[in-house]
């Protein structure tokens, strides 16, 4: 069955990005732009980024650390949105880069990010990945086990910083995939084998240990986890350098809370002062809260299908958002430009899978073949695991700022689609 009920908001600003405005004719802007031109311009599905939320928040994390703890490094995971141009912006704010592989240090390197800056992750690295990260010269890499042991001795000619990454022993409450930080978590060493594995390190003269690592996880809203975190990692002996890794929450629906960037960085100093000592450096790698709200998705509804539920499906879907199918992410859409009563429907994507819904029961305001639907907080890891299933045309990304658009990734194309294919130019 449908219902209507009313809503007073259809858009609540807050979980848009940082410059996004309704101005006097209710229109939605980003950047001084407004969205319906963007669209008009650009076509959906389509990525837009808010580059001022972007700068904004590279500055409140390092400036929330910085004036915490002036030995404070602020590495953007570029995993969460891979991307030379938002890697460029915030690199140029200050913020060094967390990869985790060679191609993530490629792209990092293409942004002009220093290498210097840079902590290289991975659970299975290889050969060539430890060999690129040595080659570019990366600030840290972190040891995730003793086969990188083994391959760092092998392959370096001079000895390398290092991080051993851990496995504090906490379950952090969020998703079970996005949970990482407990004891049979595929990451890092389990804490009852960390004392063996760091006497180990020590006998090799080509790793210079400098410190410990551990990521607990992402979309982690309680603080307490982290201080917990911080508590797991004072048990093991003193080291020069600390990386707490990334995870912080953010807001997704107008009923969610989430800790502020201050909240976050008062906790994680503060238990750092407690436990560690002030006399360490202190890395934090956030992702998902670095560019979450900076990016929204635009589709345009292709078919509005009433029966037992009001199917209002739009031209992308786990193509452009994998959140959703991988770890039940909740999203508030809304028709743009549209007030009013809202009717509560179930939006779809164009994928030929059941699990391919963007959102149930979202309360959508008179929604008709041909309207914008926008989708807010979709900044992380969207642009990231976006896809080609369906053979769909992975979306562009397009950033507005001052007043300005412009396309900075490029809607794929039906030729690109081939271009990998060896066999097809044959026939
Ligand atoms: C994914 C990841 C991050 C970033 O996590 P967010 O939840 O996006 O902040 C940081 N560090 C490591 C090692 C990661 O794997």
């Amino acid at each position: 069955m449908t219902n209507t009920a009313p809503v007073s908001a259809p858009i609540d600003l807050s979980l848009y990005p940082e410059t996004a405005t309704l101005d006097d004719g209710g229109r939605l802007t980003l950047g001084g732009v407004a969205v319906a031109d963007v669209v008009e311009r650009f076509g959906t599905p389509l990525y837009v980024v808010d580059v001022a939320s972007l700068r904004i928040q590279a500055r409140r994390y390092i400036d929330a650390f910085a004036s915490r703890h002036a030995r404070s490094t602020v590495m953007f995971a570029s995993k969460s949105f891979p991307a030379p141009a938002v890697i460029r912006v915030l690199a140029a704010e200050g913020c060094g880069v967390d990869v985790a592989s060679t191609g993530e240090l490629v792209i990092a390197r293409a942004a002009g990010a220093q290498p210097g800056r840079m902590v290289f992750h991975g659970n299975a690295k290889t050969d060539e990945d430890i060999s690129s990260a040595i080659d570019a010269g990366v600030g840290h890499i972190v040891i995730d086990n003793l086969d990188d042991v083994d391959r760092i001795a092998r392959l370096a000619t001079s000895p390398v910083p290092a991080l051993l990454r851990v496995s504090p022993h906490i379950a952090a409450s969020t998703h079970s995939s996005l949970s990482t930080g407990h004891d049979s978590s595929k990451f890092g060493v389990p804490s009852g084998q960390v004392n063996d594995v760091i006497a180990r390190i020590r006998r090799e003269s080509m790793i210079d240990l400098q410190g410990i690592h551990a990521h607990i996880g992402s979309q982690i809203l309680d603080l307490d986890q982290f201080e917990a975190e911080v508590r797991a990692l004072s048990m093991i002996e003193r080291f020069p350098v600390y990386d707490f890794g990334g995870g912080l929450g953010i807001r997704y629906v107008r009923s969610d809370a989430a800790p502020s960037v201050d909240d976050y960085a008062d906790r994680m100093v503060g238990a750092m002062h407690r436990h560690l000592g002030e006399d360490v450096d202190l890395i934090v790698e956030p992702g998902r809260s670095m560019v979450g709200r900076s990016g929204i998705t635009a589709y345009r509804i292709s078919t509005v299908k009433r029966g037992v539920r009001t199917h209002v499906a739009v031209d992308g879907g786990m193509g452009d958002n994998l959140e959703v199918a991988l770890y039940g992410q909740a999203f508030e859409p809304a028709v743009l430009g549209k007030e009013g009563r809202a009717t509560t429907v179930d939006v779809v994507g164009r994928f030929c899978e059941s699990g391919d819904q963007l959102v149930r029961d979202a309360p959508l305001v008179d929604p008709h073949v041909g309207d914008i639907i926008t989708v807010p907080a979709t900044g992380a890891y969207c642009y990231t695991l976006a896809n080609n299933y369906n053979a769909a045309l992975r979306p562009p990304v397009v950033f507005c700022d001052d007043g300005a658009a412009r396309v900075v990734v490029r809607r794929e194309t039906y030729d690109d689609l081939l271009q990998r294919d060896v066999d097809h130019a044959h026939r």
